[in-house]
């Protein structure tokens, strides 16, 4: 007699889950998939194993036939549970199953086999067979184990091999468990066939994926309304390059001055009630909320952003209003079309949000459109991030050096270091390209203090003395100027290299002088270390002389674009100005000479020293060695 004391309360508490899981937004990705799947096949199996066993528990109610049939059921949807059960394994581990079709085929043989050992048992009795005193074992029943067992062991390999695939260790945990549980749960029923109880230990492996990956709350967000910013990169890592779409970005404007000015709840509750809003409108889409007031709406086939931009446009001038709140918002759109060509996830992702960001600066209330070039920047862009980022880990940041000329001479008297990048390819990237992204992600200092020392082995390693150079600069960006002793650091460097500090003027921009105290506090640090400081890109910054004055600059260097303006149409006011900066002591350099005219107007101005293409580019240390060691 089987026994239904655990199975009836496990297909209960199914029940209560396959609740939960249906009534909130699902996601169309495998992973959802395939749990739906199991939870199926692990309903299914349940209600198969009661009817079968009260059938055969009370088998002289039921016809040879029937019994045949339900058991046939019972054991079909048990092969297909476990084999399901390893496909889930897989498919949360991102793993196609088996790379060609045909291992694909091995892999599913055992099953195909069971099913159809099964079916013939009705001829030859193998498995299962039902005579009139009822159900019985045939001699091949424990093909059910074995079954089992392969697609159980078959996951735990799975697992094994491809666990760094998840990035949490509390997902690879959960896989293990998961495994290890429908493991004790085929033992069990080995040991105790008559209590139904691999049910119940399946239910409690499903249990374990279901608050470890598929509770639908992991991917919701703002009260459960919409997907959040994690659905939205697994949907786009599934689905980009398959099919065309469009995705449109809103964004409320000038969300962080909304949040201070009426509090982040009072702001959250707008949000949900946008969310809701936005719901209603683009109903057959898919709704993503990216925080910082940003969704993406995702719809395939026909699009009518333009009329949804439009109605959100004249609901937005309305206030968003509740029982005790009234918040007026702004919001700007950034349509993307998708086609099979553009790149991965995250390109889409981080180009989107650039475009919402434009958008939230526009004064235009028509969408910004992001085209395929602004894609194709994206993923240059990243590729440069992923460039610097290795160059700073293996030190692969380059030295060149541009000469800089003494006016009166014409002869090389110093070089300022400037860094370059290569890509894959080996071709070089200016540091326009990546100067800006170090200092965002906060890589920019490693990056500076790898110029700095390679600009001091320079100086030990090669007669300077013999190219005529005195000195060279280094450039610190503000973000490198506000760390804290880094004076202190720099002089040890210096002193690791055996070189004077003195050698080393470090070009700083107005930008770096803001803080008045610190600035000053800083550059006497280094300058009590003996290093000198230059004000680089001068007339880019909003200049205040008065604070210049206080700073003891050896040297300004006037910015290529001050430098162009005053050569095609010469004026009073930059020779005045570097009067000016004479009598405050300032040596004066020009940048951006590029033919001996320009050479010819800077020097008659007062210009000290001259650097541009003129004298040479920036170039490899090794050439620079060639050109000037003579
Ligand atoms: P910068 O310090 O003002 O450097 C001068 C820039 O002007 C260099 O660009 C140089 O190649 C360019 N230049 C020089 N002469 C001419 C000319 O005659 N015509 C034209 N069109 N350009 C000329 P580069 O090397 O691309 O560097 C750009 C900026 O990147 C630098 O401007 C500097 O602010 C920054 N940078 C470069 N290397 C470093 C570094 O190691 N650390 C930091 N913090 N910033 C760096
Ligand atoms: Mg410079
Ligand atoms: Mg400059």
């Amino acid at each position: 007699m089987w026994s239904f004391s655990f199975v009836v309360p496990t297909l209960l508490i199914l029940l209560i889950i396959l609740l939960f899981f249906f009534s909130l937004p699902r996601l169309s990705i495998k992973r959802n998939r395939y749990f739906v799947e199991m939870i199926i096949a692990e309903t299914v199996t349940i209600i198969s194993d009661i009817s079968s066993s009260y059938a055969d528990n009370h088998y002289e109610l039921f016809s040879v036939k029937i019994l045949y049939l339900l058991n046939l059921l019972y054991f079909v949807v048990f092969f297909t549970r476990s084999f399901i059960m390893y496909k889930f394994t897989v498919g949360i581990l991102g793993v196609t199953m088996g790379a060609s079709k045909a291992v694909r085929f091995i892999i599913r043989i055992p099953y195909y086999f069971c099913v159809m050992m099964s079916v013939l048992s009705f001829f030859d009795d193998l498995v299962f067979y039902v005579d009139a005193t009822g159900y019985h074992g045939g001699k091949l029943y424990n093909i059910l184990y074995y079954c089992a067992f392969f697609y159980v062991l078959l996951s735990f390999l799975a697992v094994s091999h491809f666990r760094k695939r998840l990035a949490r260790r509390r997902e690879r945990y959960s896989m293990l468990l998961y495994n290890a549980i429908i493991m004790a749960g085929i033992v069990i029923r080995l040991l105790l066939p008559r209590y139904l109880l691999m049910d119940t230990f399946v239910l409690m492996a499903v249990l374990v994926v279901y608050l470890a990956f598929e509770n639908p709350e992991y991917y919701l967000e703002l009260r459960s309304i919409v997907f959040n910013s994690r659905a939205l990169r697994e949907y786009l890592e599934e689905h980009t390059g398959r099919e065309d779409c469009r995705c449109l970005g809103i964004v409320v404007r000038k969300y962080h001055e909304m949040r201070d000015i009426y509090g982040a709840s009072r702001t959250d509750e707008a949000l949900n009630m946008i969310g809701r809003y936005i719901v209603q409108l683009c109903s057959g889409k898919k709704v993503f909320y990216c925080r910082k007031g940003r969704f993406i709406v995702l719809g395939d086939g026909e699009n009518n952003y333009g009329t949804i931009c439009r109605d959100m446009m004249e609901r937005f001038r309305e206030a968003w209003k509740s029982r005790d709140m009234e918040i007026y918002l702004d919001v700007r759109f950034a349509i993307i079309e998708l086609s099979d060509k553009v790149g991965s996830a995250d390109v889409i992702l981080n180009t989107m949000a650039k475009g919402l960001e434009e958008a939230d600066r526009s004064d235009s209330e028509m969408p910004v459109m992001i085209t395929e070039k602004d894609l194709v920047s994206t993923e240059r862009e990243m590729s440069i991030k992923r460039c610097l980022e290795n160059a700073i880990d293996e030190d692969g940041i380059e030295l060149f050096l541009q000469p800089l000329v003494d006016a009166e001479t014409g002869k090389v008297i110093g070089a300022e270091a400037l860094s370059r990048l290569r890509d894959g390819n080996g071709e070089l990237i200016a540091p326009g390209s990546f100067i800006g992204i170090a200092e965002k992600n906060g890589r920019i200092n490693e990056l500076g203090d790898q110029m700095f020392e390679k600009t001091c082995r320079f100086i030990k390693d090669n007669d300077i003395e013999k190219m005529g150079i005195k000195w060279l600069n280094v450039n610190l960006s503000p973000i490198q100027f506000m760390q804290k002793g880094l004076a202190d650091r720099y002089a040890a460097v210096t002193k690791k290299y055996g070189i004077d500090p003195e050698m080393i003027h470090l070009e700083i921009t107005e930008e770096s002088l803001i803080d008045e105290t610190f600035m000053n506090r800083q550059v006497k640090a280094f300058n009590d270390n003996g290093f000198k400081f230059v004000l680089d890109d001068y007339g880019t910054g909003y200049s205040n002389l008065a604070r210049l004055k206080k700073c003891p600059f050896i040297n300004v260097k006037l910015d290529i674009s001050l430098v162009r303006d005053y050569c095609k149409q010469p004026d009073e006011i930059l020779p005045m100005m570097i009067g000016a900066f004479k009598n405050m002591g300032f040596g004066i350099t020009s940048e951006g000479v590029e033919d001996d005219e320009m050479a010819a107007l800077m020097r008659k101005i007062g210009c000290d020293y001259l650097q541009g293409y003129y004298y040479s580019k920036p170039i490899p240390v090794d050439e620079f060695v060639e050109r000037y060691s003579h």
